[in-house]
């Protein structure tokens, strides 16, 4: 589902690639955590995956295609089939629960009738039926992420990607959110979360790639989250 051969992503020439000439494959369906203390190249992995940078060498492929050879008019394509959930939540706070997932249909034009149907199925996967009409601020954390996830996934994309979705929340709520994101990876949605959450990847068991300026240092089936720092 995602694939990078021998990519390198250089910002600035005068001090070591953000990616060091790093090759990994994703399968569809899998549940990847990408681990590394900050500045190893999380964020830049994950950007390279939505296009919105591009590498200095090397090829990603997202979906058997060479992200390379998409044209600007058919990136909003391959973001489509993407979603994307952050540390900070990043929702429209004057809009309720379900409108700000309800936008995510509305700008790639579905029918109010679809929205009216699926909105409310998606609110109920991530745990927040009965939760339609509050606004952000009046939800915890760990109610809001469930919210923007909801709006990640509304538009049922191949891939999801979190980038430090736990880092804002407590421990219980954390795993909360886990659970989420483990159950939309049930439901056949390829999921790569970059974290520095050390219980959580210990729990899960997934696979672990790590990464250490720039480099994978690791990449293990199953593993436990034992820092190489
Ligand atoms: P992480 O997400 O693991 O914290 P990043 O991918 O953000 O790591 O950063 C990897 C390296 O690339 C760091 O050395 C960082 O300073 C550098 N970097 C990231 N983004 C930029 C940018 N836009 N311009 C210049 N350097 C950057
Ligand atoms: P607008 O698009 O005018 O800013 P909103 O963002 O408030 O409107 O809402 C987006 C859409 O979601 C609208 O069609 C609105 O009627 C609908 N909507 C908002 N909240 C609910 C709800 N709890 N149940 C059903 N429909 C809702």
């Amino acid at each position: 589902m995602i694939r990078f051969d021998t990519v390198t992503k250089v910002y600035d020439r005068k001090t070591r690639p953000a990616l060091d000439k790093i090759s990994l494959e994703i399968d569809r369906g899998e549940f990847a955590f990408l681990v590394g203390s900050s500045g190893s190249g999380k964020s830049t992995f994950l950007r390279l995956v939505l296009k919105e940078d591009r590498a200095t060498g090397g090829a990603v492929y997202v979906a058997g295609q060479n992200v390379a050879n998409i044209s600007s008019w058919r990136v909003p394509k391959l973001r489509r089939g993407i979603g994307v959930v952050f540390q900070d939540f990043r929702l429209l706070p004057q809009k309720t629960v379900f409108a700000n997932v309800a936008f995510a249909m509305q700008v790639i034009g579905k029918n109010r009738s679809v929205i009216r149907e699926t909105v409310p199925e998606v609110l109920k996967t991530v745990g927040l039926e009965g939760k339609e009409n509050r606004l952000p601020h009046e939800l915890s954390g760990g109610e809001q992420q469930r919210v923007a996830i909801a709006r990640a996934v509304v538009n049922k994309p191949g891939i999801l990607l979190a980038d430090e979705p736990t880092g804002n929340l407590d421990p219980d709520t954390s795993l909360g959110i886990m659970k989420v994101l483990d159950k939309i990876n049930q439901n056949g949605t390829t999921v790569v979360m970059a974290t520095h959450d050390d219980d959580i990847v210990n729990q899960y068991r997934k696979r672990v790639v790590e990464l250490r300026n720039g480099v994978i240092v690791r990449d293990e089936a199953r593993a436990l989250y034992t820092s190489m720092i």
